[in-house]
This record gives structure tokens, sequence and C-alpha cells, in this order.
């Protein structure tokens, strides 16, 4: 049976107008659903007795589990099992302009970039829509208030499971559904250059970032396995095109590795690499996960950093850094958790 939280508003209408029912119900059944939160289609208090029996027939409304919670005063950081008993993992950030919420798009992930732990195991298989779309939904349940932002910057590779995603987005964006804003969406991707290109078409606000972390092939390649697909100098050309078709600003993220990425020579020639671009460069420091053998650049390497980019004119941010304490980097709550079995 498929789960109601796959479908799309534009899905349900279809369902509704195949069985001889009005696109209107369609549309309240789905704000019955995300705006009222029922959990049986027998709540629905407009809709025949028939319309729930066949919309009982066919979707079912199971739900992703909670399984562990970690709180802290700016993060929560929540484990879920799923259905079939994989774990993944959610990091609630509390700012003051709002609740974001970082999902996860696989169980694992393919990418095996050196520095992340979420490729550490591979990847299992893609999240399906609902598992994304209930990660927000349960948490909102937890904390009994709004998420406002969404990033998606979990465990996995969200343009590697391209069309699952593309329906949580819509699902979630929704004016009937959840209703996240679109430019309070960013998609983060390791760059997967035909998806970017699908993605500008998609006619969508939602933000682009692109895990960029080095200034050419040589180091990328090292860092990043998927460079050897997608080496910077076409990956650049594609996010040109994206932004000239989009008019959007993308976020280029910098992990800052000490001794890696990190030196001036670094700062230089990426700076040089973007200039021009309508882009902003997002300074990571580098959560340390005890197996790589790397270590985060000092606060004083970042801000050198930093201030180069800035003499070039690069408009550039350094991410607060949050969750360390509580193992909430990429992957890391459900790595601890794997060799805790
Ligand atoms: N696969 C996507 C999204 C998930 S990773 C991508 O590659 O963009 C989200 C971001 O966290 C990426 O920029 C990733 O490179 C970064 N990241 C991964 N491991 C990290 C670590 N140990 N410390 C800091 N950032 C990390």
């Amino acid at each position: 049976m498929n789960n109601i939280y796959n479908i799309t508003r534009e899905e349900l209408e279809e369902f509704f107008i195949n069985n001889n029912e009005k696109r209107f119900r369609a549309i309240q059944t789905f704000e019955w659903i995300y705006k009222k939160r029922i959990k049986s289609f027998e709540e629905i208090g407009n809709i025949s007795k028939n319309t729930i029996e066949k919309l009982s027939n066919n979707f079912s409304f199971y739900t992703i589990k909670i399984i562990k919670i970690e709180k802290s005063k700016e993060v929560n950081k929540y484990l879920f099992e799923l259905e079939d008993g994989n774990n993944i993992e959610s990091v609630l950030m509390f700012h003051d302009y709002g609740i974001s919420l970082c999902i996860s798009t696989q169980v694992g992930c393919s990418m095996g970039c050196s520095f992340c732990e979420s490729g550490r195991y591979g990847k299992t298989r893609n999240l399906y829509t609902y598992e994304m779309v209930q990660q927000i939904l349960e948490i909102e349940k937890d904390i009994d208030k709004r998420i406002t932002h969404v990033v998606l910057m979990g465990i996995g590779e969200p343009f590697d499971n391209y069309d699952n995603v593309m329906k949580f987005i819509r699902i979630i964006n929704d004016p009937k559904g959840i209703e996240i804003g679109a430019r309070h969406i960013t998609l983060s991707t390791c760059g997967i250059i035909p998806k970017i290109k699908d993605f500008g078409n998609e006619g969508l606000q939602v933000n682009l970032a692109i895990s960029l972390h080095a200034p050419n092939d040589e180091l990328r390649n090292k860092l990043m396995p998927i460079n050897k697909v997608y080496p910077i100098k076409e990956l650049i050309e594609s996010i040109k095109e994206y932004i000239n078709k989009t008019n959007r600003r993308v976020t280029f993220e910098y992990v800052m590795i000490k001794g890696i990425n990190d030196t001036k020579e670094c700062a230089l020639e990426l700076s040089k690499l973007i200039k021009g671009i309508n882009c902003y460069v997002n300074l990571i420091p580098y959560n340390d996960n005890n197996y790589d053998g790397y270590e985060s650049s000092s606060d004083c390497e970042i801000m050198s950093f930093y201030d180069i980019l800035k003499c070039e004119e690069i408009n550039v941010t350094i991410r607060k850094k949050f969750g360390d304490t509580i193992t909430a980097a990429c992957g890391q709550l459900r790595s601890k958790n794997m060799e805790e079995l």
C-alpha cells in the first residue's frame, strides 16, 4: 500500500478524479492531512464514507519512529527507525530567525567524501518521499512548534535521489501542505552536474548550495571522488548556467580542514575560480569525527581565509558551529548508534 505522505497534491487530485470524485475534495483532504495532521482518513469530516473507504484501501499513514533524542540548548538531534529497521537522523537548530531542520535524504551515502561520516558505511537505499516528509512532521510533534526552514544537508546526496526529493520539496512547499516557503528550503549537493541542470528547469525558488571544499581538481579529487566524474571546470560552468536560468544566488560550502584546503594559496585560487559569479561562500569549521585523521582549521586560520576572500571581494560567511557537543555533524549519531550495537 502506498504511503499517503508520498503523494503530492496534484497526485491526490488525480486519484480523486480517477475515482469520480471532485478535485476540491482532494484539496480538502490534503489540508486535513497537513494542516490538521489527521492520522486516519476516518477523521475527515466533509467527505463521503465511500471516498474514505477508497482512500483507506489505497494509502497508509505508516510513520517512521523517533528512537533517540539528544537535546541541548540550541540543537536537538533525532535518530529515527524506518519501516525496514534502517536508521536515519535529523538535526534541529534553534536560530534567532527561526527553527531549521536538517533532514536526511538517503540511508547512508555512496559519494565517499573522505571527511564525511555519512559515507563511511556506503549507501543502503534511497529514502522514500514519506520518510523525508515525516522527519518534519514527527519533530514538529515533539517540539510542538512549527519548523520554519528546511535544509537537505543530512545523510545522503539529494541529487542521487532526485525524483523522491523533488516530490518532497513540492509537498512541503505546497500552500495547502506544510507550507514552508521555497526560499526557506536549501538543497545541498556534492555537484552532480546533470541534476543541477534538471534542478534549474524545475521552476522552484529553492536555494542551491554546492559542496565545493577545494579550488582545484587535484585537491578536490582527493576529498570528493565525485570530482573525478564531474570536475571543477564543468561544475562551475553548470552553476553559471543554473544562475543564468534561475536568477538565483548559489552558496558554495567550504569545509575548513587544517593544512589541507585552508592555505592562503587555496583562498586565492578559490577567489579566482568564483569571481564574478552571483554567489557566496560559507566556510564550515570541520566537525571532527575521530576516524579520518583530519582536524579543523583553527579560528584564526578560518579568519585569515575569510579575510583573503573578503579582500578579493567575494561574499563570505562563517557557519556557526552547532552540535559538535552532541555528535550532530552529518551521520555522526547514526554511526555512533551503529558502533554501540
Ligand atoms: N550530499 C550533500 C548534502 C549532505 S552533506 C552534499 O555533499 O552537499 C552537508 C554538508 O556537510 C556538505 O557540505 C558536507 O560536505 C558537509 N560535511 C560533511 N562532513 C562534514 C564534517 N565532518 N564537518 C563539517 N562539514 C561536513
